[in-house]
């Protein structure tokens, strides 16, 4: 069983560092921490699949 999913890149507000999460391909929007700084952030798909927009979180 295959379940389709991308890498959704997002750029730390924080730090500035690039992050990688894999999510399914149909997600909407999902959380992550920056594994530099560990800040929470919202992603949220932007019009390229690729690299999606953050935003801290709280
Ligand atoms: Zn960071």
């Amino acid at each position: 069983m295959t379940v389709a999913a991308l890498a959704a890149e997002w750029i730390c507000t924080r730090c500035g560092s690039t992050n990688r999460k894999l999510v399914p391909a149909d997600s909407g929007t999902v959380t992550d921490r920056c594994v530099t700084c560990r800040a929470r952030h919202v992603i949220t798909p932007d019009a390229r699949p690729v690299r999606w927009d953050a935003v801290l979180e709280g």
